[in-house]
């Protein structure tokens, strides 16, 4: 069975705190920006959704493929772990 897992974040960034009018390079690529993620420090929007949807897509995988559906080698009960 084939599992697909789809990620999309955006991010509203209109208030006037998320751009500088000094260019500083981005924490994520590097390159200039004139924009800040919430703490302040300089980031493109595209970078911090991406960065962002990285790490649900992580966390996502790994739900889908965590141990709760059982395996040829038993339900998680035969391993001592509670449900
Ligand atoms: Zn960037």
């Amino acid at each position: 069975m084939a599992t697909e897992l789809l990620i999309r974040v955006h991010l509203d960034w209109s208030a006037p705190g998320h751009y500088q009018s000094q260019p500083l390079p981005c924490r994520v690529c590097g390159l200039p920006t004139t924009s800040r993620d919430s703490s302040d420090r300089a980031c493109d929007k595209q970078c911090a959704e991406d960065e962002i949807a990285r790490e649900l897509y992580g966390h996502g995988q790994a739900l889908i493929t965590d141990e709760r559906v059982a395996t040829p080698a038993g339900p998680p009960a035969d391993r001592g772990e509670a449900w």
